[in-house]
């Protein structure tokens, strides 16, 4: 069912000089008064939070009603792999000094979740062990908090969706159907919130569902178990996700089948990177831990588009370095080149047959690929093997030519064929990938 690399919304680079902003993603209607706010990353080491939050944002089209999604909540904690590098951004709802360094991104999240047209909020957390009402051993216990929907109340009277138990039942009813394993069940905790007098409750005091709902919205936590793999997690919120849709009436189609498999093909091999307008593009499944020789504009700051909102480029040490929420995809080693605009197509013999080639694409070969010569452009295949040559145009490149260790990916299969221009000597004009198949 999965259409790999097929064009998504793509994001713009998120990076900014003092930190990272959040993404908001509006999603469905623009006009709607029924919006469910979705909320991911708010402790970036809990990645099936983000991660789900992210996919929603990415393979669902919302047909009826209206989505907003905060995928990247606290952006610099995801990719840190830290609960909160400034402190926990889950327990800064009620007071905060405006030096806390946190105090904009609350202040931003606390101006969306008050606009009118925000109707429900979820906010998408990882907890440990499984939740149960009862004590079953260390791991199954009431203060556990994996595998539940989390409310603060029972009832907030007089909103939208107030019958906060309610309708979490009916989302744990919805997940139990469709549960992985017997030990994964979901149940509602209620945290009663408002009594303020244990610990815990004081604490969630303090927390953005518990702001929200004294703003007149319904709102829920949701935890998936850190005991579980991270597609696992996402997998459960989807479900859950989908159940409060339905709630509110809101409809939706996906780009896959959901169960626990498709989700993790589409989290590690749907995800790709573009650079400086798609002069460059990069699928980054199963891709090399470490590229070299990339071409990179110098003196210009370095632009890119990530397939997802969780995914970003910062430079370290004089090197690239793509993450993807917890994860460190590659890094790429620069060498700096002029570049020249070039939006024009090569001529590729592919097994044979001719194909005009726009840069950034990725062509699939079988046998063998050809690019016709030119004598505005010099082609380099990174990884073929025959070095004599200053410019690769004109020769029959077959796979058992490369080199595996220059590939982009990690099987040998995608190499870089890049473009520059003859006249300006090495001026770099954009690269299109090969895929040997
Ligand atoms: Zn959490």
């Amino acid at each position: 069912m999965l259409r790999l690399f097929s064009t998504f919304i793509l994001f713009a680079g998120l990076v900014f000089a003092d930190g990272f902003d959040f993404t908001l993603i509006k999603k469905g209607s623009t006009d709607d008064n029924n919006t469910l706010l979705v909320v991911g990353g708010i402790q970036g080491d809990e990645p099936g939070g983000f991660m789900a939050a992210s996919i929603l944002s990415t393979h669902y089209k919302i047909t009826k009603g209206s989505v907003w999604i905060v995928p990247n909540f606290n952006f610099y904690s995801i990719i840190k792999r830290n609960r909160g590098p400034y402190g926990d951004m889950n327990r800064k709802f009620a007071n905060l000094p405006t030096n806390d360094h946190d105090f904009h991104s609350i202040d931003r999240m606390k101006k969306i979740i008050q606009k009118d047209n925000i109707k429900m909020v979820i906010n998408l957390h990882d907890g440990s062990g499984f939740y149960r009402k009862k004590y079953v051993d260390k791991n199954h216990r009431p203060s556990k908090w994996g595998q539940a929907s989390i409310i603060d109340q029972a009832v907030v009277e007089g909103i939208k969706y107030g019958n906060l138990e309610e309708i979490a039942n009916k989302v744990d009813e919805h997940i139990n159907k469709h549960l992985l394993k017997k030990e994964h069940v979901f149940h509602t905790k209620n945290t009663k919130t408002h009594l303020k007098k244990t610990y815990e409750e004081k604490e969630m005091s303090k927390t953005l569902t518990y702001y929200a709902i004294g703003k007149g919205k319904a709102a829920f936590g949701n935890e998936s178990s850190k005991a579980l793999p991270v597609h696992e997690r996402v997998y459960y919120k989807l479900l859950a996700l989908e159940k409060f849709m339905d709630v509110m009436g809101i409809e939706y189609t996906r780009e896959f089948d959901l169960t626990a498999k498709e989700l993790k093909n589409v989290i590690d091999n749907d995800i790709f990177i573009s650079f400086n307008d798609k002069k460059i593009y990069i699928p980054l499944s199963r891709v090399r831990s470490r590229i070299a020789y990339f071409p990179v504009e110098r003196g210009a700051k370095i632009s890119f588009k990530p397939s997802s909102p969780v995914m970003t480029v910062l430079e370290e040490k004089g090197k690239y370095v793509v993450y993807y929420g917890n994860r460190k995809l590659t890094t790429l080693v620069p060498q700096y080149f002029e570049y020249d605009d070039f939006d024009g197509r090569l001529d590729v013999v592919v097994d044979g047959k001719m194909q005009k080639v726009a840069m950034g694409s990725l062509v699939e070969v079988k046998k063998y690929f050809n690019v016709k010569k030119d004598k505005r452009f010099r082609i380099n295949v990174i990884g073929y093997v025959n070095r004599k040559h200053k410019n690769e145009s004109g020769l029959n490149i077959r796979k058992k030519y490369t080199i595996k260790r220059f590939s982009v990916d990690k099987d040998g299969k995608r190499y870089r064929v890049e473009v520059y221009d003859n006249k300006t000597k090495n001026r770099f004009l954009g690269m299109f990938l090969v895929e040997f198949k």
